[in-house]
């Protein structure tokens, strides 16, 4: 089943990992919008989502957020942190960087102690004022799920000219203040077996962390129906010995099963 969020601004959840959170949804409620066309994305298949083209405007997203803080049960425990996701790729946002200027407002207004995190696919972050807003969140968590390009095109699918150098280029003024996020599954594809947990694979990915720098790195694997069904989970006891040479060298890395 397809999960869309179908609200602006949603929650607050509590939750053991993020405390008491805030979601941002800065597209379209009732679609999905993305470059980015993921075999394992939750919010389905691009071509499943296109019902919906509307994107929410800056003030509504202000008025929104505000509402929330305003209407906020400090039962519940203060707000932890505010995090960007929804249904699709957040900075595509045409004004996403004035969207968090805002936001950052309106936290040191309402919620001081909460986090702001933006999770992107890092199609965007060779645009100034994205790279700039990035900069300025508490947690910029970019994704690259491999670091061989062939894998990136079999596993995203990305709806545009992606390579992993090019990445590695746009990422040089984010070294060691950025989360790094990596998904590890396997599975099968009509254009065959997809696997970036191979020995290839996390050599190529280790060589990769250390050229990229994150300040953080998630990795995880799916968690819920994906829009490709052969997909199979990896074992969290896999990716805790994927993360233990990178922890060994200093690395903070976190594996979600
Ligand atoms: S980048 Fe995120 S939103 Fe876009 S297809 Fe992939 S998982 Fe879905």
């Amino acid at each position: 089943m397809t999960i869309l969020f179908n609200e602006i601004v949603f929650g607050p959840i509590k939750s053991r990992r993020l405390g008491v959170s805030l979601g941002v949804n800065l597209l379209p409620l009732h679609g999905k919008w993305c470059n980015f066309d993921c075999i394992y994305c939750e919010c389905g298949f691009n071509k499943d989502g296109k019902g919906d083209l509307c994107l929410p405007t800056r003030e509504e997203v202000a008025n929104a957020m505000e509402a929330k803080f305003k209407n906020h049960d400090p039962s519940i425990g203060n707000i932890d942190t505010i995090t960007f996701s929804g249904n699709g790729e957040p900075t595509l946002h045409p004004e996403f960087s004035k969207i968090i200027v805002k936001t950052l407002e309106l936290r040191e207004k309402f919620a001081p102690q909460a986090k702001v995190s933006v999770l992107t696919n890092g199609s965007r972050i060779g645009v100034k004022d994205v790279a700039e807003a990035l900069l300025k969140v508490d947690n910029a968590i970019i994704k690259i799920d491999s670091a061989l390009d062939g894998t990136v095109y079999a596993i995203d699918r990305p709806m545009f000219n992606y390579s992993v150098e090019n990445m590695v280029a746009m990422l040089a003024p984010f070294k060691g203040k950025f989360v790094l996020q990596t998904m590890f599954l396997r599975g099968e594809s009509p254009d065959g077996i997809i696997d970036n947990t191979t020995t290839e694979e996390v050599e190529a990915w280790y060589k990769l962390v250390g050229r990229i720098y994150p300040r953080e790195i998630m990795i995880y694997t799916i968690d819920r129906e994906t829009p490709l069904k052969s997909l199979q989970k990896v074992s969290v006891s896999q990716m805790e010995e994927i993360a233990a040479p990178l922890r060994a060298q200093g690395y903070k890395v976190s594996v979600s099963g």
